[in-house]
């Protein structure tokens, strides 16, 4: 029997069959449009994190915080958690908090948003997907008044005769996504990557710039400069489909190109080589991922590419566009459908009465019941146990030990909860931590849907019988609400949870209510919105107009500023993070994965030969990475395609390779988004 459903990691939710034979369980080829048959070696090897030797069995709890966990039967378990809460709750209702992941299905995401609200009645949700593209979903939120990672099919791309691709390594976080660029490089267009390393992505582009780190803002300010003066912006598209634009071009007027080299590192000669390539491309996509975005601006550094593509007059054209590489799996579902702190399902703002109204009746309550936006994710996670903060916390699917900026900081709030529950399929570095650990079904053991990064919506078909002792997210969230007597329905079977999804997000900005689960499996997926079950879903949005109350797209000027934290004297070097091609965030899934294992089995520091003679280390050598928040140990892997004043590291690892131990948590203003990819440290060599 072969099952069709899709992989269990990254945005692009690549097709794959399950065939079950007995016990033994494989991964086949399956020719879905994202993927067009291609996985990765993530996707290839998932089938073993279905028998994981590290998979749990059982709930665990611990006696005291001092004491090992120890298995427990469910019903304790569930009982721990009920009195954690109450236990909390006793001070207020904000005192208990929730925690989500983005590779929850919708369905999950939904039922925890409607958990905390209605079940807890607190404010306090949100999810590790306000680390992932936060700041893109808040400067195309107010650029076009929709957030949806990619505004087209991916088989746009190669259509786009130019593309300006902007902190991504797509070649190692999602190869597959390569053949719609392949494909795009076959037609004779041009790439031009943004990036601060010479990544496998930027080796095969017509044109890398090799940005200073935290310095992106800057850099495109100075090519829409440059477009300006060298008559490269469609006037006609400017007058008729965007305001703002005057401003814009009063605020990039001082970005001049020789300014911006001695800010960018990136030449005058090369910044009009990019402009010229975009200017003269007849179709073209500007194209952001977490390197844009993972920074104290990082909303404004989307912004100026918002800017510069609606300057060129490319949203909303075919074969052109801005569009956002998300990168967690369910990182675009999960926050349409009300697991952010400030968002109700169907992308509603929990501050609009409209919104609060319509979600209120979907869930059987009073309007006014309906907790306010509450804190952010860091925000959230550094609250804990503090005086006014949570004093309990359930998480379920993620691992913000690892994946949190400030990690230290991060583990010690939790450390300062009274109660900790995690819900995981192995002991997670978070897990580890927690008083009581609930172990639930995966992936290909349970059904619901997934929202990739063009907004098209999923099936994940069960293909095998969970392990005996596990139970699934929805049937945990739905005890624990009738447990802690809350009003309303908690369904468990999955498409049951949909179809109240559907009713909840009708009429909202994701409009989920003609998708069921016949039509995606009949039509490879739907994309929202899809108000009616008649309606055909929309691949493509703003063909006619942007989902502003005008319809038209809207300038934001935006200036660069400095990183949160510079180099000196003490701290000379830019430190930066990212992911390479055999593990997934932060690996608590593909640790686990023997082949992922063997071809990527600790944390590295990449460097520059000169850094690396500097400090008089060779290639294994381990080294010590130190920020101001703390330090990573690693090997070094010495190689000139990182600039002479950055390193690398990527962040899949708990231990002392963990390069959140360093990461600086300044937070965008507007999307709370953390500075991942930008702080300063100093390198030591390890005796
Ligand atoms: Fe596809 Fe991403 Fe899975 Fe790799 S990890 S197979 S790119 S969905």
């Amino acid at each position: 029997m072969a099952v069709a459903t899709h992989c269990p990691y990254c945005a692009l939710q690549c097709g794959m069959h399950l065939r079950v034979a007995g016990e033994r369980v494989s991964i086949e080829r399956r020719d879905f449009p994202t993927n067009r048959g291609g996985l990765c070696q993530k996707g290839w090897t998932a089938a073993e994190l279905l028998d994981s030797p590290e998979r749990l069995r059982t709930p665990l709890a611990r006696d005291r915080r001092d004491a090992p966990l120890r298995p427990v039967g469910w019903d304790e378990a569930l009982e721990r958690v009920v009195t954690g809460i109450r236990d909390a709750q006793r001070s207020g209702r904000d005192r208990v908090a929730v925690f989500g992941g983005g590779g929850l299905t919708n369905e999950k995401a939904y039922l925890l948003g409607k958990f905390a609200r209605v079940a807890l009645r607190t404010p306090n949700i949100d999810y590790n997907g306000r680390f992932c593209m936060s700041s893109a979903a808040a400067a195309g939120n107010r650029a076009f008044g929709v957030d949806r990672g990619l505004p087209f099919p991916l088989s746009d791309i190669p259509a786009a005769d130019a593309i300006l691709l902007v902190g991504s390594n797509a070649a190692e976080t999602m190869p597959p996504f390569m053949q719609w660029i392949a494909a795009q490089r076959q037609r004779g267009g041009s790439l031009i990557v943004v990036d601060p390393r010479r990544t496998p992505t930027a080796r095969n582009a017509t044109l890398h710039l090799q940005v200073t780190p935290g310095t992106d803002l800057a850099l495109v300010n100075a090519l829409l400069h440059i477009a300006i003066t060298t008559g490269g912006v469609d006037a006609d598209y400017v007058a008729e489909r965007t305001t703002g634009f005057a401003d814009v071009r009063r605020a990039v007027a001082a970005y001049w190109p020789e300014r911006v080299e001695a800010i960018t590192g990136v030449t005058v000669a090369e910044q009009r080589a990019a402009v010229e390539l975009l200017a003269r491309a007849s179709t073209a996509m500007v194209l952001t991922a977490r390197g844009a975005e993972q920074h104290a601006k990082g909303t404004d550094t989307v912004s100026a590419l918002i800017n510069l593509a609606l300057a060129l007059g490319l949203p909303g054209r075919p074969g052109s566009g801005y569009g956002c590489l998300t990168g967690q799996g369910n990182g675009q579902g999960g926050r349409e459908h009300g697991q952010k702190a400030d968002q109700l399902p169907g992308y509603r703002r929990i501050d609009d009465p409209a919104a609060r109204a319509h979600v209120a009746h979907v869930w059987g309550i009073d309007p006014d019941e309906l907790p306010a936006a509450g804190r952010s994710a860091y925000e959230l996670l550094s609250s804990l146990g503090t005086a006014d903060g949570p004093r309990a916390l359930l998480v379920v699917g993620s691992n913000v030990a690892v994946s949190a900026p400030n990690a230290s900081r991060v583990r010690d709030r939790l450390a300062a909860l009274d109660f900790l529950a995690v819900s995981d399929i192995v002991l997670s570095e978070t897990a580890a931590l927690a008083d009581v650990v609930l172990p639930t079904t995966q992936w290909a053991e349970e059904g619901g849907t997934m929202t990739n990064l063009e907004g098209r919506v999923l099936l994940r078909s069960q293909a095998v019988a969970p392990p005996p002792g596990v139970r699934s997210d929805l049937e945990v969230i739905s005890e624990l609400a009738r447990r802690l007597n809350a009003p309303g329905t908690w369904p468990t079977d999955a498409e049951a949870v949909f179809d109240e999804l559907r009713t909840a997000s009708a009429g909202g900005i994701a409009d989920y209510s003609g998708i069921s689960y016949e039509r995606i499996a009949a039509e490879d997926g739907v994309f929202w919105p899809c108000p009616s079950s008649d309606h055909p879903g929309t691949p493509r949005l703003f063909a006619d107009a942007f989902a502003t109350p005008d319809g038209q797209a809207r300038f934001v000027a935006v200036e660069h500023r400095p990183a949160a934290e510079d180099l000196d004297a003490t701290y000379p070097v830019y430190f930066t993070t990212g992911r390479v091609l055999a593990q997934y965030q932060s690996g608590a899934q593909t640790r686990r994965v023997r082949a992922l294992r063997e071809a990527a089995d600790e944390a590295f520091v990449e460097i520059h030969p000169d850094l690396a003679g500097r400090l008089d280390v060779i290639d294994g050598d381990r080294v010590r990475v130190v920020s101001r928040r703390g330090e990573a140990v690693a090997p070094v892997r010495i190689t000139d395609t990182i600039r002479a004043d950055t390193v690398f590291m990527p962040f899949h690892w708990g231990d002392a390779g963990c390069a959140n131990l360093v990461t600086h948590d300044a937070l965008d203003p507007t999307s709370r988004m953390p500075e991942f990819k930008v702080c300063a440290v100093r390198v030591e060599a390890v005796a």
